[in-house]
């Protein structure tokens, strides 16, 4: 395929190089290949970006720009997305290594997610509300936040993006985004996209590079009005410390260790197929991968029987074989981390009942790969439970009561998602309305869609991101009063 990319930052309307010259290879994980090399921005850049945007949404239209014009062109991104979609989808499966028919399907739902937006762009009007005093006008309307940073992860590059990009722009901020510095290849050509699309000069921003010094720099810049991040707990909480030296607006989409229970009056092979899918898609890498399978005891030895035959048939190896099921991890790094949780897995007395290690398939030699891991006789307390390995490993935990399952599932810092799978739907909506998390599927897992919101409870983060709260986000609320008949007070 001719990739016609430009690797460079794009600041003020501008394809531009890095000022140090620096470069980064990006690599195949499946097969440790450079595959794009792009330069390394640092704080320069990152000040750049920002006084651009700055400049854009201080001193451009881009702010008062209709809401239906805004809409229209952010639809224009949606179907240039379509267009582009093989391109797309080939791009995001070489960086991550995930199969190219799961980019397809997210290619799909980044579309959706511009075109939702798109949407509900002109739907808010504001809202008159009571006044208590007579002759006069109270009115509430939204404005945009101003400047925002945008940081994002390498699991799902372009769809993490797409939440934070579509939202932003029909409210009528300005941003600079920084992906992943391991996966920037689709956000790079979607800021392609939107410079075609009519996005003007200054309004977007991409800056290229590490997060220590160009998302440390978004941060902490005090002409950063909001952050919107996506990644990790300890990224977060460093973030949230930067952001206070202007008091920025926060939106923190963290972690998980997602539970996921399962009754014995469930539909049995649904919730095998489901719980399989719920975790080990995209080789676990999914911040809502339901990783801490609760199943009760009558059925438990059975359900993890079935799971474990399944798991060995599994298919692994490049993400654009047809029958490739799960591809690699995204990086050496990545690897060496979830191998140290199988590890305190065994040290901590979990069973392990499937995997456990890396494919000794001669083929899959050069990649980042890990064979899909199943651990038993799992107590809360183990490591391998609480943390978030982010890779194809699920732990199982029995219960024998509803209030046990329960309790299991939400004895976590974390918070973001879980499943319950039963055909008793009273129990269903009682243990729905017990857990403490910012979603809960009934006999489905891993389900999102643009009109709902998602975010998480707890350390999962803060605020949402999709649906209408998603578009809140990025707006400032404005109480207008207009005394159309004014009297003085006469106090002083
Ligand atoms: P990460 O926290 O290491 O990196 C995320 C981004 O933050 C990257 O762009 C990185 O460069 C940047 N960054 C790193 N240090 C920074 C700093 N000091 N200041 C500012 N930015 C910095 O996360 P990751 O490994 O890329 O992604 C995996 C994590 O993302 C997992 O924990 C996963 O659960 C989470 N995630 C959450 C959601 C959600 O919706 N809640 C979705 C996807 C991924």
């Amino acid at each position: 395929m001719d990739l016609k990319l430009q690797m460079q930052h794009y600041i003020n309307g501008k394809w531009v190089g890095a000022d140090s010259e620096k470069t980064r290879d990006i690599i195949n994980p499946y097969n440790q290949e450079v595959i794009a090399t792009v330069p390394e921005g640092d704080e320069t850049e990152a000040k750049e970006a920002i006084a651009a945007a700055r400049a854009a949404f201080d001193q451009g239209d881009w702010a008062t720009t209709p809401s239906t014009e805004r809409g229209a062109i952010v639809r224009k991104i949606a179907e240039l997305i379509e267009r582009d979609k093989e391109e797309l989808a080939y791009l995001e499966s070489l960086d991550t290594g995930k199969t190219v028919e799961e980019s397809r399907g997210d290619m799909d739902d980044i579309a959706g997610v511009f075109r939702y937006y798109a949407e509900i762009a002109d739907k808010d009007g504001g809202e008159i509300i009571p006044s208590p005093i007579p002759n006069s006008v109270s009115r509430v309307v939204h404005e945009p936040v101003g400047v925002c940073g945008q940081i994002t992860p390498w699991n799902y590059p372009l769809l993490q993006a797409s939440w934070k990009l579509a939202p932003a722009l029909v409210t009528g901020n300005t941003l600079v985004m920084k992906p992943s510095e391991i996966t920037p290849l689709t956000t790079i050509k979607t800021f392609q996209l939107m410079e075609e699309a009519g996005v003007p000069a200054g309004v977007v921003n991409l800056v290229l590079g590490a997060g220590d010094t160009i998302g440390a720099e978004l941060s902490s810049s005090e002409d950063v009005d909001l952050i919107s991040f996506t990644g990790g707990i300890v990224t977060g909480k460093k973030i949230m410390q930067a952001a206070s030296s202007n008091v920025k607006k926060l939106a923190l989409e963290l972690g998980g260790k997602n539970p996921n229970i399962i009754f014995a009056d469930a539909d049995f092979e649904l919730a095998v197929d489901q719980a399989l899918n719920g975790v080990f898609f995209h080789a676990g890498q999914i911040c809502s991968a339901g990783t801490r399978l609760i199943v009760e005891e009558s059925i438990h030895d059975d359900f993890v029987q079935a799971l474990v035959d399944r798991v060995n048939n599994f298919k692994l190896g490049s993400g654009f074989d047809e029958d490739t099921q799960m591809g690699p991890l995204i990086s050496a790094e990545h690897l060496a981390k979830v191998e140290k949780y199988v590890e305190a897995g065994i040290k901590e007395g979990a069973t392990l009942a499937a995997g456990g290690k890396r494919p000794e398939d001669p083929e899959l030699q050069k990649g980042f790969f890990y064979l899909p891991t199943i651990f038993t006789d799992c107590t809360t307390d183990m490591t391998v439970v609480q943390e978030e390995a982010f890779g194809p490993v699920i732990t199982v935990e029995k219960f024998s009561t509803e209030e046990e399952a329960v309790k299991l599932s939400n004895d976590s810092i974390y918070g973001l998602a879980g499943g319950v799978f039963t055909n008793d739907i009273v129990k269903a909506e009682r243990c729905a309305a017990k857990m403490r998390m910012g979603t809960v599927w009934i006999n489905e897992f891993n389900l999102y869609f643009p009109h709902a919101p998602w975010g998480g409870f707890k350390q999962s983060g803060i605020g949402r991101e999709l649906g209408k709260l998603g578009l809140e986000e990025y707006t400032e609320t404005k109480h207008i009063f207009q005394n159309l008949k004014p009297e003085q007070i006469n106090w002083f």
